[in-house]
């Protein structure tokens, strides 16, 4: 599990940040990539990394300002066009399927892969034996959500070795064993599976923030995440403009960091009026009040460590 930044600018593109996208690689555990948010040209962006769009499984969208919208269109036709052949889910705020479809429509596009655009409001909005994404309205001058990514945990392995010098074979007894059973072998003695299986490895958590002023909502999803991604659109002595213009500020989203108890923040969403030098002053404000903090630039990835078993 990896984060990979696609577009790390807020607004405008700018020579040194492209507009909204960030992509969760999901390779080893389903193959897949998730992206969230797709700014204009994130499809060029795509062409310097290791993505591949047919592998795009879900794309979630924040909500409808055209910096985190307007590379949709694009990218799922040539999404169609590289042999993209597999379903494509996208989920987005009321308003995303007119989007999509009238951009398809009007351009006489036909995708070659079903295309199913889910509008959501609050709450789970995907869910499968993996993983479960919960959605929560922000503060934004367009309605706007944060994610909430939950890899579910992972049952512990069986300890074969174990069971192998006890002389129990591998047969159907192995997944008795696994549901942790009370199970009497061929020669009378009685053991507990529950001693035979590793402990559960507890999944990752990642939250993705939309655009937003600073609120509970941002807190309540990124309660006790590894990864907590946060705009941070200001610097904090600009709080009366990211207030104005609905957005945060580095020190807001490190209060939410440090309120949320989290392992990691990273902010992006970055005004252009920030380059260079100021970006390290960014990143020292916010550590002010979280210590564990990166600022994003486009292509900066970050790894989503494995839990060690509890
Ligand atoms: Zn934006
Ligand atoms: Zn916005």
């Amino acid at each position: 599990m990896e984060l990979l930044f696609l577009g790390t600018g807020s607004g405008v593109p700018s020579k040194g940040r492209n507009v909204s996208a960030v992509a969760l690689q999901l390779l080893e555990e389903r193959g897949a990539t998730w992206l969230f948010d797709c700014g204009e040209a994130t499809q060029h962006q795509i062409l310097h990394t290791s993505i591949r769009p047919r592998r795009i499984e879900r794309i979630f969208i924040t909500h409808l300002h055209g910096d985190h919208i307007f590379g949709l269109p694009g990218l799922l036709g040539s999404r169609s066009f590289q042999g993209g052949e597999t379903p494509l889910f996208v989920y987005g705020p009321t308003g995303i399927r007119s989007f999509v479809e009238t951009a398809l429509a009007v351009s006489g596009t036909r995708l070659k892969y079903d295309l199913h655009i889910h509008e959501f409001t609050e709450g789970v909005i995907f869910e499968d034996e993996q993983f479960i994404v919960t959605a929560k309205l922000l503060d934004h001058g367009l309605p706007s959500y944060g994610f909430r990514i939950v890899e579910k945990d992972l049952p512990g392995t069986l300890l074969v070795d174990q069971l192998r010098a006890l002389g129990v074979r591998p047969g159907p007894i192995y997944q008795q064993i696994k549901r942790g059973e009370i199970v009497t072998l061929d020669d009378g003695t009685v053991i507990d599976g529950r001693n035979f299986v590793a402990p559960p490895k507890k999944g990752r958590i990642v939250s993705i923030i939309g655009d937003t002023r600073y609120c509970e909502a941002s807190v309540e999803l990124a309660k006790q995440a590894d990864v907590l991604v946060h705009e941070a659109t200001f610097r904090a002595k600009e709080a009366h403009l990211a207030h104005d213009y609905y957005h945060s500020t580095t020190l807001q989203a490190a209060e939410v960091a440090k309120r949320a108890e989290v392992k990691q923040l990273i902010l992006t969403h970055i005004s252009s009026r920030y380059q260079g030098e100021m970006c390290d002053e960014l990143v020292e404000e916010a550590k002010t009040i979280f210590p564990n903090v990166s600022l994003a630039f486009d292509f900066s990835s970050f790894p989503v460590l494995k839990k060690s078993a509890e």
